[in-house]
């Protein structure tokens, strides 16, 4: 294949010298397709993030194929056999140990270095944690921001936040569920309790949760309990005229305090606009 072909003729899979990127389970085994099962037993080889995870998968469907060890720690080594494997012709398929690799997992690397080398890529699609909590939220859902898990340094991570407690759109992040808790109070920190928010646990699986409204009630929810399994986290993006409604009568304090100070009305609504994430007009039609 090469940039041009067309996927309406394509041979039967697997193909010679592909990468195949395969969506497996985010949980419940049950949620993988024909076609990658198809694909886990046909090609070469199969690199997996964990092969004690994929050989779960394995088993259940009667696959026996050979799997080796592609992870954060190896994928420095592992990435140039892989594309002299694909170069001599090998078909390789790459799964991570949930969804799809390349969201926040080690396939990303992979499928950038095989890109650049001139070599095809074939994604199998599959559950994603992030799609499958999106649309279980309710939120809008066609326009989205997706985060992944937050920088882990405080000036990145409050950088983040302060978007995030701006964003229209509905903004999804991954968490561990150790740090749960602190995100959630630095979420009430910059977004404040109102925010409407869903924490989806354990999607797909026997003790799937969601747990919402606002972020008040869900620390309120959490704040008791030990926190386990796996988290996703939803969060409803802001309605500016609603906030201009909370915010007025605050905002027209501040004006007034600004051209007391001596400040022209163009230039305090500018100001206040630009500290407001509003337009000036905004700010001229308050008063
Ligand atoms: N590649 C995966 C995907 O497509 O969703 C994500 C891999 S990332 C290393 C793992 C994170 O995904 C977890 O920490 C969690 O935030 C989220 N996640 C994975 N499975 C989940 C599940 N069943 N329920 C909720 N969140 C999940």
């Amino acid at each position: 294949m090469n940039n041009n072909s067309s996927l309406s003729h394509r041979k039967e899979e697997p193909e010679n010298g592909i990468l195949y990127i395969v969506g497996t389970p985010i949980g419940n085994l049950n949620d993988i397709s024909e076609r990658a099962l198809n694909i886990l037993k046909k090609v070469s080889l199969v690199a997996c993030e964990d092969t004690r995870q994929t050989k779960k998968i394995m088993n259940k469907f009667n696959i026996s194929n050979k799997l080796i060890s592609f992870n954060k720690h190896n994928s420095s080594s592992k990435i140039p056999i892989i594309v002299k494997d694909l170069k001599e012709g090998k078909s390789i398929a790459i799964v991570s140990d949930a969804g799809l690799p390349g969201i926040c997992d080690p396939g990303e690397d992979i499928s950038k270095s095989v890109k650049s080398e001139g070599l095809d890529i074939i994604c199998i699609p599959g559950a994603c944690a992030a799609v499958t909590a999106l649309v279980s939220s309710g939120f809008p859902s066609s326009s989205f921001v997706f985060e992944g898990f937050l920088p882990r340094k405080e000036i990145d991570r409050a950088k983040i936040l302060l978007e995030i407690s701006k964003n229209e759109k509905t903004t999804i992040i991954y968490e561990s569920p150790k740090r749960l808790k602190k995100l959630l109070n630095e979420l009430l920190e910059f977004c404040g309790g109102d925010r409407e928010i869903m924490v989806a646990r354990e999607l797909t699986k026997k003790f799937e949760e969601h747990v919402g409204e606002n972020i008040n009630e869900v620390i309120e929810f959490f704040n008791s309990k030990d926190v386990m399994g796996e988290i996703t986290i939803v969060l409803k993006g802001i309605n500016k005229n609603r906030v201009l409604h909370l915010d007025k009568f605050s905002i027209k304090k501040d004006l007034q305090d600004l051209i007391n100070a001596g400040l022209s009305l163009p230039a305090a609504s500018k100001y206040l606009a630009k500290k407001n994430g509003l337009k000036k007009s905004e700010i001229y039609n308050l008063i």
